[in-house]
């Protein structure tokens, strides 16, 4: 389906779930501005905070760390997110561990989203090369969708602090070789330029970011017709 239709947006409660500080600007930040102006709640859970993103060779974890988190906090503030909330698991190693799917599934219940969008772990772009904490994110994000989240007697530990069961309706995954959906973001464009130029750490030109950004966003929107696009693997599981 090409251009995709706002309704699944409207008024929705959205969470999305990244494993890099800068992940969302590469890939949905697009969209995630064209749904709040449709009224969506959004918010991002970063499962680690990037602290190996520095090449800096005096620069440790722990600042890199704290670094980052400031800078995904205002570019979450430029797009007009609801919270930004930070797992800390470390960069580079992240596992696909029962402790991992808890933290997850806590963050489902307590949000309640509708939607989620997350890494494609199945047909990662780009295909052999995709960062692996991406896959295991991804991955451990379905699974904590289906049937984790959903399910009353997965994770019992969590009833006890008031979290009930709940069923997301779809999954968007992002850093998709197989997309099935497209979405103009002729009007969200500027806002996830704004929101990955402030992760100033990451950003050694500004000016070719931008241009080779907004020459990405048109070459996906070529795909379907589009003036600047993102591209999503869609999931329903209504
Ligand atoms: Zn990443």
């Amino acid at each position: 389906m090409l251009g995709a239709p706002l309704a699944p947006f409207r008024n929705a409660s959205i969470l999305a779930v990244a494993a890099h500080p800068d992940d969302i600007e590469s890939w949905c930040a697009g969209t995630l501005a064209v749904a709040i102006d449709a009224g969506a709640t959004v918010r991002l859970l970063l499962v680690t905070s990037g602290d190996k993103g520095s090449r800096d060779p005096q620069a440790t974890p722990q600042a890199v760390a704290a670094m980052r988190e400031a800078e995904a906090t205002e570019a979450g503030r430029r797009l007009g997110l609801a919270e930004v909330a930070f797992l800390r698991y470390p960069d580079g190693e992240v596992e696909d561990t029962r402790e991992l799917r808890s933290a997850l599934v806590a963050s489902i219940r307590r949000w309640r989203p509708e939607v989620v969008f997350t890494h494609d772990p199945v047909h990662p772009y780009p295909r052999y090369t995709s960062h692996r904490d991406h896959r295991i994110v991804g991955r451990a994000v379905l699974d904590a969708i289906y049937p984790l989240a959903r399910d009353g007697l997965s994770f019992p530990e969590l009833r006890a602090t008031g979290l009930a069961p709940h069923a997301v309706g779809a999954v968007w995954l992002f850093a998709s070789e197989q997309p099935n959906r497209w979405v103009d973001i002729s009007a969200g464009f500027e806002r996830k330029l704004a929101a990955r130029l402030a992760h100033v750490s990451q950003t050694s030109d500004p000016a070719a970011l931008r241009h080779s950004w907004r020459q990405r966003a048109t070459g996906i929107g070529a795909q379907a017709g589009l003036p600047l696009a993102e591209a999503f693997a869609v999931v329903e599981l209504d």
